[in-house]
């Protein structure tokens, strides 16, 4: 028992200085201290000896630095070099562009939620709030989507006018340049809005803002560039596109054919130093209108008139569309949301090198150019639409479910429509926090590299999920299309979002966990930054302190992973109200499972993790949902943590928890070490999976939310316009709904008097008459009855339409000539 006793306070006081990250020394003295005290007192001496022995022979040989380097760390640094996979330019360029925020605690295995809750909550100005009541209110008044996406496949001149005259296209130009310089916070709230009525109109505001030709210029240009573009940029006198991907180079963008040579020719009488240019580009957006277009390509010099090196590597240039030989102006067609998307080519065509972006000495920068700027225009254009969509789908699903009456109930009321209104509010206000984090990220200065993988991702893979559910619930009528379906081109448009800026499988598989690891983790970078040092000894000290860090660092996890495993997360630290500390606490424990995870996978699998994109999706699922339900606690305590939210939050929560701990489950057993993965199915889940998904009276609650008005909504319906006016269904629905409501117990009332065979006529507004004359209602509540019912009718109906309209007029064409040739037969 004695022994017993020893060795499991030797135990408990090493645990607790891992759990706690003590440094070395601390832990060598606590648990010589400890073993000391605990062995002598419990009458234990030849164990305390045994324990003391093998203690001062792990913590003499560490603690003396010279001799660790020299014979634990100089031969591991060996190893590692052998074994660490040579990254390409492309790779390095990708892991060291952006920033690190909060996911980099997320990552930690300990976060430190005192970071995340002392940033700023974020806010909008009072001139930004004033564009969004004034000019994108009257925008979101003018569009007639179905006008858009059927009958002119573009959006009306008045619209364009209204944009440019606007600076729609100017949200990110500074105002020095005559552009509206707006924080990434409005430029998100701008575009949420503006797709809360048409994925058209929000795309071709977006593009001009995120990555791009403005983007571009600001960072790199020239002074001359940046006043020549900018001041006509942002009034679009200019129209921007940016041509990257080819028929042969998609995701994977560094592979662009496209070459330019450089060369000199002779320009208005002068000879002239430029390059030969060769492209042939598609899927390019505005392309079809642009006035100015970026164009990225691989620069060769053969002739070396710009320096010794031959092939410049990715270059960008910005060529005007007067330049002769440049071809564009035909479009694609994506998916009937039909913003101008279009291929452009060029075959040898001159230009000069004033049109490289920054001047010659940015040649063969352009890779890097790109994934520095990549990642705010990336945290912000697609989450947004994303988010204004899913805005939407609460507003025009809730309501009309709530109106929509099947077997005499509203279909809200039907479980298995509750279950896809509670997705569909509990997914929104994730997406909308997840959305509003990154945009504050890039408020803070921030590069988000890795947050903004991961709200492209997730915003616009529940923006495809929501999208589903909204037309389920609708059923037919948002099948028929016409001007009354305002939910069926959203969802026609959803896999545009899923494909653009890094195609979604992709970026799961490749870029959350792929970035985030080497990112965000605490070491690995260090460490590979080590090899790259040329002086051995500053290379095996920086390389001795990241390692040894590192091995502190997984045993900690390993501990708090398995401690709050045991205990259920209810002990640790934490943050937030007596309603969010479990959370945090939650938190912490899938944080320490991430890390153990994420450090076993590397170490074991190395290079071969890149391979093994099963794994690292999975895992890179766990970051993302650690960060996701980071930014809704924040958004918890930035609203000032409002009581009627917490169904919102709390189903939202639970859903993430519970996709963690599936992820983390999936990633462990398809490990292929198997004594490996049986090692951490012990430590992350020592009592086995014990998250379940949000319960259904959670559900219930939520879908309760979703489908009455309320302040709950009012703040998930936040930047959606619902302003009554005739293009907007979905705002007179809205403004119905309280009627809708406040009728149905009087709709009880008569329906109980209808059942009962009161009423003699068949006519519903002959039985009101009779349901009054019987006293079953009054006439107050007659006139609700007859309002509601006439208002339902309008936004049950569906569009009908003469055949000859729904033929494109190529086919119309066709048949006249297919009829006056029968006609001339005859
Ligand atoms: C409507 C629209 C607008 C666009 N606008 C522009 C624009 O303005 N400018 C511009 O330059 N480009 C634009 N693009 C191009 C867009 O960014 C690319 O389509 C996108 O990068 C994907 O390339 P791809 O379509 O050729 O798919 P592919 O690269 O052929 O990918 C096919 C599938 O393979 C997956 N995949 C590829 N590599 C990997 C990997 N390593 N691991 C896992 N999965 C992988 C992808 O996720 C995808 O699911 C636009 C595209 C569309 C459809």
């Amino acid at each position: 028992m004695s022994v017993l006793l020893t060795l499991l306070a030797a135990i408990i006081a090493s645990g607790a200085c891992a759990y706690h990250r003590s440094s070395l020394r601390t832990w060598a003295v606590t648990t010589i201290v400890v073993t000391l005290v605990v062995g002598l007192l419990a009458g234990a001496p030849r164990t305390t000896v045994v324990l003391l022995v093998i203690e001062l022979l792990i913590a003499v040989p560490l603690l003396m630095i010279h001799f660790r380097r020299k014979n634990i760390s100089a031969p591991l640094l060996k190893m590692f070099a052998k074994v660490t996979p040579k990254l390409s330019d492309t790779e390095q360029t990708a892991l060291e562009a952006g920033t690190v925020g909060f996911e980099g605690e997320l990552f930690s295995g300990k976060p430190q939620w005192h970071e995340l809750l002392k940033q700023p909550k974020p806010e909008l100005s009072v001139e930004e709030k004033a564009f969004l009541d004034g000019p994108v209110e009257q925008l979101c008044g003018m569009v007639d989507d179905w006008q858009i996406t059927h009958e002119l496949a573009d959006l009306p001149p008045d619209v364009w006018e209204f944009i440019k005259k606007n600076k729609f296209f100017g949200m990110i130009i500074p105002k020095q340049y005559g552009g509206l310089g707006f924080s990434a916070l409005a430029h998100s709230a701008v575009l949420q809005k503006l797709a809360t009525m048409s994925a058209t109109v929000a795309s071709t505001v977006a593009v001009p803002n995120s990555l791009g030709p403005a983007e571009l210029l600001l960072h790199y240009g020239s002074d001359e560039q940046k006043n020549f573009y900018l001041p006509r940029l942002a009034v679009g006198e200019e129209i921007p596109c940016f041509a990257l991907t080819g028929p042969y180079a998609g995701s994977d963008a560094t592979s662009i054919p496209d070459f330019g040579i450089v060369c000199k020719q002779v320009v208005d009488g002068v000879e002239t130093v430029g390059m030969k240019l060769t492209f042939d580009k598609r899927y390019i957006t505005l392309a079809p209108v642009a006035t100015v277009v970026g164009l990225a390509f691989r620069l060769y010099d053969p002739e070396h008139l710009l320096g010794d090196k031959e092939d410049l590597g990715i270059t960008l240039a910005l060529l005007p569309r007067s330049t002769p030989g440049l071809e564009i102006g035909r479009r694609h067609f994506p998916l009937n949301v039909p913003f101008q998307n279009g291929p452009v080519h060029g075959k040898e065509i001159f230009a000069p090198l004033s049109t490289l972006i920054g001047g010659p000495h940015m040649a063969g920068h352009g890779w890097r150019m790109l994934v520095e700027c990549l990642s705010v225009g990336r945290a912000i254009s697609l989450p947004s639409n994303a988010t204004g969509g899913v805005r939407m789908a609460v507003a025009a699903t809730g309501a009309y479910a709530r109106m929509r009456k099947q077997f005499g109930l509203a279909v809200a009321r039907f479980e298995g429509v509750e279950e896809a209104l509670a997705r569909i509010g509990g997914l929104t206000y994730a997406t909308a926090a997840l959305s509003r984090a990154t945009a504050a990220a890039v408020d803070r200065g921030e590069k988000p590299a890795v947050p903004s993988a991961i709200a492209k991702y997730h915003a616009t893979e529940w923006g495809r999920t929501i999208a589903g559910d909204s037309m389920d619930v609708h059923g037919g009528k948002a099948v028929q299309l016409g001007p009354k379906n305002y939910a069926g081109r959203a969802w026609q448009g959803v896999p545009i979002a899923i494909t653009v800026e890094g195609a979604n499988i992709m970026t799961r598989s490749l870029m959350i966990f792929g970035q985030g690891a080497i990112r965000c983790h605490p070491y690995v970078l260090k460490e590979m930054k080590a090899l790259s040092i040329p002086d051995y000894s500053e290379r095996l000290k920086s390389f001795d302190d990241a390692l040894f860090g590192h091995i502190g660092f997984g045993i900690s996890n390993a501990v708090r992973s398995f401690v709050l495993g045991v205990t259920g997360a209810r002990i640790g630290e934490s943050a937030g109200d007596a309603y969010t500390r479990r959370y945090y606490r939650k938190l912490n424990r899938y944080s320490a499972a991430l890390a153990l995870c994420a450090d076993t996978f590397m170490g074991v699998l190395g290079g071969k993790l890149k391979f093994k994109e099963k794994l690292s999706a999975r895992l890179g699922d766990v970051l993302s949902y650690l960060y996701i339900a980071s930014a809704m606690l924040k958004r918890y305590e930035d609203t000032g943590r409002p009581e009627a939210d917490r169904p919102l939050l709390a189903w939202a929560f639970h859903e993430c928890m519970w996709r963690i701990q599936m992820a983390l489950d999936g990633a462990i057993r398809n490990f292929p070490v198997r004594p490996i993965a049986w090692l951490l199915h012990v430590l992350v889940f020592p009592f086995g999976r014990r998250e379940v998904p949000p319960s259904d009276r959670l559900g219930r609650r939520v879908a309760a939310i979703i489908t009455a008005p309320g302040e709950a909504r009012d703040r998930l319906l936040e930047w959606t316009y619902l302003t009554p006016t005739a293009n907007n269904t979905v705002g007179r629905m809205n403004e119905l709904l309280p009627d809708v409501i406040a009728a149905e117990p009087v709709e009880r009332k008569f329906g109980k008097a209808q059942k009962a065979g009161q009423f003699t006529s068949h006519d519903y507004i002959g039985q009101l008459d009779e349901a009054v004359k019987a006293g079953v209602i009054d006439p107050t509540e007659a006139a609700l009855l007859k309002r509601v019912r006439e208002g339902v009718f309008e936004f049950i109906s569906v569009d009908d339409f003469d055949p000859a309209e729904l033929r494109s007029a190529v086919t119309r064409a066709d048949e006249k000539k297919i009829s006056d040739a029968a006609q001339r037969a005859a």
